[in-house]
């Protein structure tokens, strides 16, 4: 029996909309199911540039999103490690980008994703609001086939297609269906967030930056939405989780004045108490990692697959980027030259690799936050703690795919970053002389790494070429095809270019 759709979409986030409208924009069926009515709540305020010029720019949503007049981000204040001082880190310091390449937003997510899903409609996806997907059909073969959901009258349906997509964040109800989540032991802390006017704001031209502060029961950030309006929350250390029982309100108070910079900031400064900024919210800020990313007929994007700690804004990057990847994915697997499980691997192995870029920077980051003597303090909590649980993430948030030894055993990936750990660290150490002094961590392996793979996204966005990637990224594996919408074999993309 013919499908109804080529594609099937579970959530409208900022990943949903971008799987769904790079394949709608090849001519394909596709249908989004949205749980909610937008525009709807969400955290994740702060954007990289890969997702502004790269993403958003391949959507063809550059002029709206400038339109919008979203808050500049040209980087990152930092009060962080040893250093007392505050220091900044700025998009512009990669040669790559200058001018208005090298700056982001910070968005209010009720008004971004909107804007993602509305032009979703536009390139000719099918959405449907308030339609919550229950389950995934599958066939004989345990291939999936579609999806049950209730629709906005409650009434239940099914729906048929050739590939479902779950993007449905992290609290998917789908990715049992796929395999297991495993959570990092490193990084299970809680965020407690709420929104205040009249907050002040870093001297210009920092003025858009998040400004990012460590204290002893974890870190605040602090970012400015628009001239009066700034989202602030903290991020709490499992050791100081008593803090945030009780009142919420008094919780945050209480840490606000335990961290000297961002009581600062608010001195002047009123908390929202209306709408929907009016709350202060708990969320659980837990990484994990699943297992697989994908069986026949059926992929995890997004919060759905995989989750990292804030620090680095690198979330909303993390979905437009699977997004991308999976797109590519299904557009080359419904051309029917190659098969399904080639294209899939390579999805999983790409959004695997990047996702272990951020959190390397992540553990280098969080042992310089612990300001303990050694930076392998986190390290030794490794080494004295080999659990099953940690092995298998540590080797997942490698990629296990690529094989690589030093991955699999929590000894040799400690080893193996050390030399990286401690040059993050020298760079951030070094004494600021001028206040909100630029740091070049363009000098750090671990920076360079994480910087890479958005420059390519911005390169193909920019020049419809897809940079230097004409090499695959393990053996046997595929590259992007010239328009950055399909994959190719190494060969057969070489032979497109000349
Ligand atoms: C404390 C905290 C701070 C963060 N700060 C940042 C930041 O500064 N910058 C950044 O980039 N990221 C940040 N993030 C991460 C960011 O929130 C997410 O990574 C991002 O929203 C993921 O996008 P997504 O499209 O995968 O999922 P989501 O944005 O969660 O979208 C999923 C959608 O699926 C819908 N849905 C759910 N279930 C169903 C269902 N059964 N049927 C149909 N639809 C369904 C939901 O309603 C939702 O609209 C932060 C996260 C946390 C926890």
């Amino acid at each position: 029996m013919k499908n109804e759709y080529d594609l099937v979409v579970v959530g409208g986030g900022p990943c949903g909309s971008t799987v769904s409208t790079l394949v709608a924009m090849q001519g394909h069926r596709v249908l989004l199911l949205e749980k909610e009515e937008f525009p709807r709540y969400q955290i994740g305020e702060s954007l990289l540039p890969a997702t502004v010029h790269g993403i958003c720019r391949l959507l063809g949503v550059t002029e709206e999103l400038e339109k919008a007049a979203f808050m500049i981000k040209r980087g990152g204040t930092f009060r962080w490690g040893a250093n007392p001082e505050p220091w900044t880190f700025s998009f512009s310091i990669s040669p790559k980008f200058s001018g208005g390449s090298s700056t982001a937003y910070q968005v209010e997510r009720m008004k971004f994703d909107q804007i993602l899903l509305d032009n979703a409609r536009r390139k000719g996806v099918e959405v449907r609001e308030q339609c919550s997907v229950l389950d995934v059909l599958t066939d004989a073969d345990d291939r999936v086939t579609g999806v049950r959901y209730v629709d906005a009258h409650g009434v239940q349906q099914e729906v048929s297609s050739a590939y479902v997509v779950d993007a449905s964040g992290n609290n998917s109800r789908l990715q049992t269906k796929v395999g297991k989540r495993h959570y990092s032991e490193y990084f299970r802390n809680l965020a407690l967030f709420g929104y205040f006017t009249g907050g002040k704001r870093l001297a210009p031209p920092n003025q858009g930056n998040i400004l990012a502060a460590a204290f002893d029961s974890g870190w605040f950030w602090y970012i400015p939405l628009t001239d009066d309006l700034t989202s602030v929350g903290v991020v709490v250390l499992p050791e100081a989780l008593e803090k945030v029982q009780g009142d919420r309100e008094k919780a945050l108070l209480g840490l606000i004045e335990e961290c000297p910079l961002i009581a600062e900031y608010l001195a002047d400064a009123r908390r929202v108490r209306t709408g929907p900024y009016g709350e202060i919210r708990v969320r659980k800020d837990y990484s994990y990692i699943q297992d697989r990313f994908w069986r026949p007929g059926m992929m995890l994007v997004g919060d759905a697959a995989c989750f990292i700690d804030p620090v680095f804004s690198s979330g909303v990057h993390l979905a437009t980027y699977s997004g991308l990847l999976a797109a590519r994915s299904i557009n080359t697997a419904l051309r029917g030259d190659t098969d399904e499980a080639v294209c899939f691997d390579e999805f999983e192995a790409r959004y695997r690799r990047e996702y272990a870029n951020f959190h390397d920077f992540l553990v280098a980051f969080y042992d310089m936050h612990d300001n303990e003597d050694s930076y392998f303090w986190k390290a030794k909590k490794v080494t004295n703690n080999v659990a099953t649980e940690l092995e298998s993430f540590v080797e997942l948030v490698g990629g296990g795919a690529s094989r690589e030894d030093a991955l699999v055993a929590p000894e040799s990936y400690v080893e193996k970053k050390a030399p990286a750990f401690r040059e993050l660290a020298g760079l951030v150490e070094q004494p600021v002389l001028v206040e909100g002094e630029d740091r070049d961590l363009l000098q750090s392996e671990l920076v360079k790494s994480v910087v890479k793979t958005g420059s390519r996204i911005q390169i193909q966005a920019a020049m419809g070429e897809n940079a230097d990637e004409h090499l695959p990224v393990r053996e046997g594996g595929l590259v992007p095809s010239t328009d950055g919408m399909h994959w190719s074999l190494p060969s057969r993309h070489l032979a497109e270019r000349n």
